[in-house]
């Protein structure tokens, strides 16, 4: 017989606890913290009337809570609507949605692994969206783009278009371009940052933002930039999950 460890142990004291807590709580504190990502993210300039966040419910994997069609300064818990994967809203709601949630229902199909998915149009990723210099970890922070970002290009799905994620299609070609990493920028139009909880995603979206313009500097002071080596972006890149900024940020938005 197989004795279980300490690690073993405190996973199922976690789900113990957690499935001790009510339904109704748990998605009432996932709305909760939903609606503060909307805030941080407008609050931090990610977000301006446009673009959106998402997260996965734990406890039904196969649905998704995303604002209706809203500015994201503004969402309250009120405006959260239930997804399934296809981002069919539950039946019965009529609201309008977000002509691009198919990005966030598409990449929960693809990446088990994602509880959060941000997308945002940041005007500091944008120019390594269009331009043939990629978007390389040079900030500690920003750690998590060690292994590069790809970027989406629309025009191989459909040609000539609006720019917007707005069907199924669309959005599986950009979860596979997405594949396994962090984020992926959209040319010309900016971002999908996904994460293991809500606060790491919109840790990676502020972050991603951030990096971009400090490597737009170095670039701008014309010496050689040196990047993060692949194993020092390994080093790094695990850090508390954003909880301490988090709280800050969080903090920020409330004024
Ligand atoms: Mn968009």
């Amino acid at each position: 017989m197989k004795f279980p460890t300490l690690t073993s142990l405190a996973a199922l004291l976690a789900l113990a606890v957690a499935s001790a807590q009510p339904r109704d709580q748990a998605v009432a504190a996932l709305i909760d913290d939903l609606v503060t990502a909307n805030h941080i993210l407008a609050s931090e300039g990610i977000l301006d009337g446009y673009g959106h966040v998402s997260v996965r419910d734990p406890a039904n994997p196969k649905h998704y809570f995303l604002s209706r069609s809203l500015a994201p300064g503004l969402v309250t818990a009120a405006d959260i609507i239930e997804y399934d994967l296809d981002s069919n809203p539950a039946a019965g709601d009529d609201r309008t949605g977000y002509r691009e949630r198919f990005i966030h229902g598409e990449i929960y199909k693809a990446r088990p692994d994602v509880m959060a998915v941000v997308h945002d149009h940041s005007p500091a990723v944008i120019p390594f969206s269009v331009s043939s210099v990629p978007l390389r970890a040079v900030s500690h922070m920003a750690a998590f783009i060690g292994e590069g970002i790809p970027v989406f290009e629309i025009r191989d799905v459909d040609g000539m278009t609006d720019m917007l994620v707005s069907n199924p299609k669309r959005g599986r070609a950009l979860a596979t371009v997405l594949a396994k990493f962090p984020a992926a920028l959209m040319r010309g139009h900016g971002a999908a940052v996904v994460g293991e909880s809500v606060k790491v995603a919109v840790g990676r979206a502020i972050y991603l933002d951030l990096n971009a313009r400090v490597q737009e500097q170095a670039m701008l002071l014309g010496g050689t930039v040196k990047y993060f080596e692949p194993e020092e972006a390994r080093k790094t890149a695990p850090q508390d999950g954003f909880e301490r900024a988090w709280d800050v940020w969080k903090r920020k938005a409330a004024k």
